[in-house]
Formats: C-alpha cells, sequence, structure tokens
C-alpha cells in the first residue's frame, strides 16, 4: 500500500526499511508533523502513518479523507491524538499498535525512580567536577515503602511485577482489576486512598476526558509530603503548572516526567542554540529534584522492532480485509 510517513527521525525509519523488505508497502518518508498547511502532500496515498505528536482533529481528518487517505495508522499505543469518532463518521479506520514492550515503559519508569531517590544525575555531574562528597545525595530504600499504580494494564501489571521484587507495598487503582495484579499481591483500593497512602505514585492510564489533569492542586492536596511523582503516561494527565507549585511547596518531593502536556512543539527535536519558550518547561527544569525525558520510555530496540513489525502487519491486513488492530471510539 502507498503511504505517507510523517514526523519521520532517522532512528526509527531504519528499522521500518528492514521490516519493510518483507511487506514491500511503498512508503514515503517526511520528517515534518502532519498538519493542515501541508495536506497536498498526502494526495495520491490511501493511508497516513502518524506518532504521538501528531494531532489529527476533526478538522484535519475532514481534510485527510478529501484528499483520498482511508487509513490513519498509528505506530503508538496511545491514540488521544486522533478524533477517533470523527475518523469513524468520515468512514476511515484508525489502527495502532496496542503492545509492543510493556517492559520497555515500565523499566524507564523504574530508571526516572532510581535515578531521583540516589540522585545518580547529580553524582554523575558532581563526579566529573572531582567532588565526591556525598553532601545531599541522601535517597531512600524503595524496600517497605508503597507504592501506588494508577493504571493497572499491560505496562502498569508489568511495573507491578518490576516493584514486587523490591519488597514494596503495592496498591493500585483501575476501573478493572487485574488478576495477574490481585495474584502478585497488589491490593486494590479507592482513588483517593491510592493518592493519600502512596510514597511514589506511578501513573499508567490512558489520556482520556476522565483522567484528563487528574494530577490537580485538589489530587495534589491529598499526597503524602515528599512524595514521588512518575509519569510516562501522557502529559494531559497532569495538571503542570499546579505541580510547579506542589514542587516550590515540598509536597511533591521528587518528579519524573517523560510527557508533557505541551510536548508537542518541543520533544524529539534538537532545540539546543535556541531559547526555550516555555515557561512551565523551563521552571520545571530549574528544579534538582525533577528529571525530564523526551518521550523515550517506549524507546529500545525491542520495542521499535515490534512497533515497525505491528505496523506493517496493520497495513498488509487491512489491505486483505483481515482482522487488523483497529481503535474504535468509546461507545
Ligand atoms: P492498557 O490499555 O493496557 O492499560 C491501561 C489501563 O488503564 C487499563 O487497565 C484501563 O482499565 C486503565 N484505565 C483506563 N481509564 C482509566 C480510568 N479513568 N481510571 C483508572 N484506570 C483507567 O495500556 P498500556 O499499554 O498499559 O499503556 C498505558 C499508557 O501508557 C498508554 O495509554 C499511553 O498513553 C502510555 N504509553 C507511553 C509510552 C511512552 O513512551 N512514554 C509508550 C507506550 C504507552
Amino acid at each position: 500500500m502507498k503511504l505517507a510517513f510523517f514526523s519521520t527521525k532517522p532512528y526509527e525509519k531504519q528499522f521500518f526499511e528492514k521490516i519493510n523488505l518483507k511487506y514491500n508497502h511503498k512508503i514515503t518518508f517526511f520528517d515534518m508533523r502532519l498538519t493542515a498547511e501541508i495536506i497536498s502532500l498526502v494526495e495520491g496515498y490511501p493511508a497516513v502513518c502518524v506518532f504521538v505528536n501528531d494531532i489529527l482533529d476533526k478538522s484535519l481528518l475532514e481534510k485527510l479523507f478529501e484528499n483520498g487517505v482511508k487509513l490513519v495508522v498509528l505506530r503508538s499505543a496511545g491514540f488521544n491524538n486522533v478524533d477517533i469518532k470523527a475518523a469513524q463518521e468520515l468512514g476511515m479506520a484508525v489502527v495502532r499498535v496496542p503492545a509492543y514492550s510493556p517492559y520497555a515503559v515500565a523499566e524507564h519508569s523504574l530508571a526516572l525512580i532510581l535515578t531521583l531517590n540516589r540522585k545518580i544525575h547529580k553524582a554523575y555531574n558532581r563526579i566529573r567536577d572531582d567532588n565526591y562528597s556525598l553532601e545531599g545525595l541522601i535517597g531512600f530504600d524503595i524496600h517497605g515503602k508503597t507504592i501506588g499504580i494508577f493504571g493497572t494494564g499491560k505496562i502498569g501489571k508489568t511495573f507491578a511485577k518490576i516493584m514486587s521484587g523490591f519488597g514494596c507495598r503495592i496498591i493500585a487503582y483501575d476501573l478493572h482489576e487485574s488478576k495477574e495484579c490481585l495474584d502478585l499481591g497488589v491490593e486494590y483500593v479507592s482513588y483517593n486512598e491510592l493518592f493519600a497512602a502512596s510514597d511514589i505514585i506511578s501513573l499508567h492510564c490512558p489520556l482520556t476526558p476522565e483522567t484528563y489533569h487528574l494530577i490537580n492542586q485538589e489530587r495534589l492536596a491529598m499526597m503524602k509530603d515528599g512524595v514521588m511523582l512518575i509519569n510516562t503516561s501522557r502529559g494531559g494527565l497532569i495538571d503542570t503548572p499546579e505541580v510547579v507549585n506542589a514542587l516550590k511547596s515540598g509536597k511533591i518531593g521528587y518528579l519524573g516526567l517523560d510527557v508533557y502536556e505541551e510536548e508537542a512543539d518541543i520533544f524529539f527535536e534538537n532545540l539546543s542554540g535556541k531559547i526555550l519558550q516555555d515557561d512551565v518547561l523551563a521552571r520545571l527544569l530549574t528544579f534538582q529534584n525533577v528529571i525530564v525525558t523526551s518521550h523515550q520510555a517506549f524507546f529500545t530496540e525491542n520495542a521499535m522492532n515490534n512497533i515497525a513489525e505491528t505496523t506493517l502487519e496493520n497495513i498488509s491486513r487491512f489491505e486483505h480485509n483481515q482482522p487488523v488492530n483497529l481503535v474504535l471510539p468509546k461507545l
């Protein structure tokens, strides 16, 4: 199938080119994001492939449809960036990669926790500067702490398994309890208890209208003083200016973010040498107890191979009217 591939980065192109030898789709790689301004590029392509920061709202979907696009191929698990209802009304199919490596994201959440707790980021720089002092580097044992997991789907469940190795109490909140988590000894608690009882909170639910700004002033007030908050899910789960206030007051003691609500124009780009225009992100980056990574939790070789394989297979299956990983609107 002819596929217009947007937001291409060289490091992902190599995986898609290698795996496409098996599928033989006719892919044209564009490095820009898919926006209304460049809509003419999709002419003659029945399918477009997009990533997490390509925003396909109703108006852009209508333009795509007018230009002959029938299939929107997401090379991600999350699909909050596409108006699924509008796509369905237009008769366009949206497919995604429901699972590629829950380990990649769960392990990155752990990397953020350990780095923040044991201050590896500070120690790394300090020792490069021949400063071997331990002043200010004290951490805490994770053993015995209460870990709160919001969302125990594929990633949250994998994260629970990892954390159970530390000898923590693990509590969770989800709309549906996972048997695997219950078997591990995870205790499902109420929404409010999760926020009130956890020493470390890790978010693993999708961004939906119900979870938008889940972490807001009210929920922050419920949390333990000095809580560690980890978000590798979607930026919109957090009201970031409120989190900045909570960092200033010491309510949040540690913050690890792999995603940021306003990441679309920033993450995945090399902006060094430019002046950062986002004041909230700039303020976040002034805190020593904050680590921000640029939406890289998914980024392992295993995950990239799986993403390319499932994405290209989705297109072939769609072409041949076989069952495919369709995203359907919530009823
Ligand atoms: P999943 O669908 O397997 O699990 C999501 C879980 O969240 C489900 O158990 C669901 O019941 C629960 N949930 C949904 N709405 C909820 C609500 N309102 N309250 C409580 N729980 C709710 O998804 P997954 O594969 O585990 O991925 C989770 C999220 O991680 C994705 O939606 C995506 O946003 C994010 N993600 C981030 C990266 C990255 O690189 N940072 C990579 C992949 C996925």
